[in-house]
């Protein structure tokens, strides 16, 4: 199935033809959950991986026993997906109970090679918004499950660029860690479902008087509210089982009126998985991305979000899911937090071949 996100309610060009050169395309990957193909885009493998070639490795020193199996995370998804809508079984809870963050796998030494996690996979002739090395049509995303690399102490993430028509026999079984240091480091198997949008600079990042402008005209459509009818909060629904589930159904429920159109929410930067497009900067001041090698300003690659939409951003959720949208499988499906909810992986326009910078929101 596609994902079609709604048209965006006003034409923001249209109102400020100044943002025309703060335009840009993005890919939203749309992930939902599934096993897809070596051959195919998907988020957390099977990769295109040539059988001949060494899977890629950490090497860094840190503690790599201690934390949560990959085989447990993976279990706990799938009762609490099983669950949903009933209370755990005595069983289930059981396992639940059994599942704890520990030294599972003492053997293993802080410098031994430690196998990445395949996190994306993705092919040019499915999203359009991904540039690379010339001749390259494939980008591999891994990274270690263990938020202690550098100075920032972050999680490692490492891209390769691969022909695929090189690719002769893939690598099968395909190793992983057996073990990561946070759950939300861990995706969830998805297949994609790319699709083009567009996109504006984010508002603190415009020219001051555009960013002006728009705050006028921001303040024009509110006072416009005044006019009409309150909205009547005494019907909404008594109670949700999670936090999430209450911000799902926010992010559906939000007809968007005129009055209620917003700049940043609904015109500016598309949540969720995407390739390309622009950076938010909401939780901190923007900061140069500038790539250390040619000093070239670097967009953001690939961002990877802890929920494809939420209440800000529900004029964003894909008109195929609009009666889906309190299920976590539409809202989070990747099941990864980075972050306070949002990682972006910069690369060189200039070179792609530069090494990459991380951001996080
Ligand atoms: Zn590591
Ligand atoms: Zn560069």
């Amino acid at each position: 199935m596609t994902r079609t996100t709604p048209p965006r309610p006003v034409d923001v060009e249209a109102v400020f033809p100044g943002l025309g050169p703060h335009r840009r395309t993005a890919t939203r990957l749309h992930p939902r959950q599934g096993v897809a193909g070596p051959e195919e885009s998907s988020v957390a493998g099977p990769l295109l991986w040539p059988a001949d070639e060494p899977w890629p490795v950490c090497s860094v020193p840190h503690p790599r026993g201690t934390g949560h199996l990959l085989s447990d995370v993976r279990l706990r998804r799938r009762i609490q997906d099983g669950a949903r809508g009933r209370d755990l079984t005595d069983e289930e809870r059981r396992v639940l109970d059994g599942m704890t963050r520990r030294n599972h796998v003492p053997e293993l030494g802080d410098e031994d090679p430690l196998p990445l996690l395949a996190v994306a996979q993705l092919r040019t002739q499915d999203v359009p918004d991904l540039a690379g090395p010339e001749g390259h049509d494939l980008l591999q995303v891994f990274w270690c499950p263990f938020e202690v690399h550098g100075p920032e102490r972050t999680i490692a993430v490492e891209l390769r660029w691969r022909r695929s028509a090189d690719v002769g026999a893939v690598l099968d079984p395909q190793p992983e860690p057996p073990v990561a240091g946070r759950e939300e480091c861990v995706p969830t198997s998805c297949v994609v479902h790319p699709e083009r949008v567009v996109e504006h600079d984010y508002l603190g990042l415009l020219p001051e008087e555009l960013q002006e402008e728009i705050a006028e005209w921001e303040e024009e459509l509110l006072d416009g509210e005044d006019d009409t009818d309150e909205t009547d909060d005494s019907a909404a629904p008594a109670s949700y089982a999670t936090y999430e589930e209450y911000e799902a159904a926010m992010a559906a429920s939000r007809a968007l009126e005129p009055d209620e159109v917003d700049y940043m929410s609904d015109l500016s930067i598309a949540p969720g998985w995407k390739v390309g497009g622009f950076a938010s900067w909401h939780l901190t001041d923007p900061r140069p991305m500038d790539c250390a090698a040619c000093g070239t300003p670097m967009p953001p690659l690939l961002t990877v979000a802890a929920v494809e939409c939420d209440g800000a951003s529900g004029s964003w959720l894909p008109v195929e899911d609009r009666e889906a949208a309190d299920d976590p499988r539409v809202i989070d499906p990747v099941g990864v937090l980075l972050g306070r909810g949002l990682m972006r992986v910069h690369t060189c326009p200039a070179d792609p071949a530069h090494p990459h910078r991380l951001s996080f929101q």
